[in-house]
């Protein structure tokens, strides 16, 4: 059975944080592709205009150029309304049936998950693999008991239990790192000429040939 990690988010821009992610997951779960999916805009993130959703897919496009197994996907961008994610989840399983569905959220979105649509859809329909995130606790309270029962906390024993059968949410702490997005514009906007040592090499020339985010 093929396994396939998908991870959506705004990619506003993709940086090294959803880069490394992509990398050191497809090793610690040996996975056969990782693929991105950008979002129109996050549904549940309030007051924030996102750049335009073809200038995201292009940086994504550039920043996974020659990465083989590390693809982007138009899933969320074709459909005709903006979807939830537990719809794109739904529509992946069906267009996807002999393959072993892995979610990729961070530690922020598992933090607020019981906000988005269908919440517990989106952690029971697929697997889930949670990433930890520095200054953002992985706390369970706002979880169900349903829920709690298919946490597999893999953080400081990495080796522990990938098994394969049901459905189960994987907590991870391989990447932990501290970039994001908005610091990234907040750095451009400021001036500050490190923000290009938190993106790709040809992100950050896109960004600047484009002038984005100042
Ligand atoms: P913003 O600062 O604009 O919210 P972001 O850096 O969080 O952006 P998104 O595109 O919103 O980037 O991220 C998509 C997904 O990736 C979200 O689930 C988010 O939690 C996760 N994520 C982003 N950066 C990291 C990181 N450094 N470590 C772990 N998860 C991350």
């Amino acid at each position: 059975m093929k396994r396939i990690a998908f991870y959506g988010g705004s990619f506003d821009p993709p940086h090294i944080g959803h880069l490394t992610i992509a990398r050191k997951l497809s090793e610690l779960f040996a996975l056969d592709e990782f693929t991105f999916i950008p979002a129109f805009h996050a549904p549940h993130k309030k007051n924030k205009k996102p750049t335009s959703a073809f200038h995201r897919f292009a940086m994504l496009s550039l920043a996974t150029e020659n990465k083989g197994k590390i693809k982007v996907s138009t899933v969320e961008l074709d459909a005709p309304e903006r979807p939830f994610t537990y719809e794109t989840q739904t529509k992946l399983k069906n267009d996807l049936p002999n393959t072993e569905i892995f979610f990729v959220i961070g530690a922020d979105s598992w933090a607020e998950i019981d906000t988005w649509r269908e919440w517990e859809k989106v952690l029971t329909l697929t697997n889930v693999i949670v990433v930890t995130r520095p200054d953002y606790e992985i706390d369970l309270s706002h979880v169900t008991k349903e829920i709690k029962v298919r946490l597999i906390d893999l953080q400081k024993n990495v080796a522990q239990k990938i098994k394969n059968g049901e459905q189960k949410i994987y907590i991870t702490d391989a990447v932990n790192l501290d970039v994001s997005a908005t610091e990234i514009r907040r750095k451009i906007r400021a001036k500050e000429d490190d923000w290009r040592e938190l993106v790709p090499n040809e992100v950050a020339k896109y960004i600047e040939k484009y002038e984005l985010y100042i």
